[in-house]
C-alpha cells in the first residue's frame, strides 16, 4: 500500500511500548486506500495525529473502548481551519467514511453501514 503523500510510519502507534513495534502493519489496507484517495482530491497535506493504536495506548489516551483506531480502521487528521474541515468532511463522506469533528482534528473511520457525520468535543 503506497501513496506519494504518506509514509507508513505516520500511521504507527504513538506509544513507546516495546510490544508495539511496526504497528502500522495493522492498518487496514482498504481503509488506507480510501484515505489516500481522499488526500489525492484535496490541495493540502494531511498531518496524521493518530493512526493505529495498540489497546494499551488507546486506553492511555482515553480512546473509546473498541475504538476503530485499535482495528487499523481510523485516522485523525489535524485540522484547524474551516476550509480544510469542510473539504475533509466532504471527501470522507464521499468515500464512505464516517467523520467525527473535533476542534483541532477530524477523525475518519471505516465502520460498517452508512457513513455518519458526528460531533466530538468541539
Ligand atoms: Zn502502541
Amino acid at each position: 500500500m503506497k501513496s506519494p503523500f504518506f509514509k507508513m510510519e505516520e500511521f504507527s502507534c504513538r506509544c513507546s511500548y516495546d510490544s508495539c513495534k511496526e504497528s502500522n502493519q495493522f492498518m487496514d489496507e482498504r481503509f488506507l486506500e480510501l484515505l489516500f484517495k481522499m488526500r489525492a482530491q484535496v490541495d493540502f497535506p494531511f498531518l496524521i495525529t493518530s493512526g493505529y493504536r495498540c489497546a494499551k495506548h488507546n486506553k492511555d489516551v482515553g480512546g473509546a473502548k473498541n475504538s476503530y483506531h485499535t482495528k487499523g480502521l481510523a485516522a485523525d487528521i489535524a485540522c484547524s481551519n474551516d476550509y480544510q474541515r469542510y473539504e475533509l468532511i466532504e471527501q470522507a463522506l464521499a468515500h464512505g467514511l464516517t467523520v467525527i469533528i473535533y476542534r483541532s482534528f477530524v477523525h475518519v473511520d471505516m465502520r460498517p453501514g452508512q457513513p455518519k457525520l458526528m460531533r466530538g468535543s468541539y
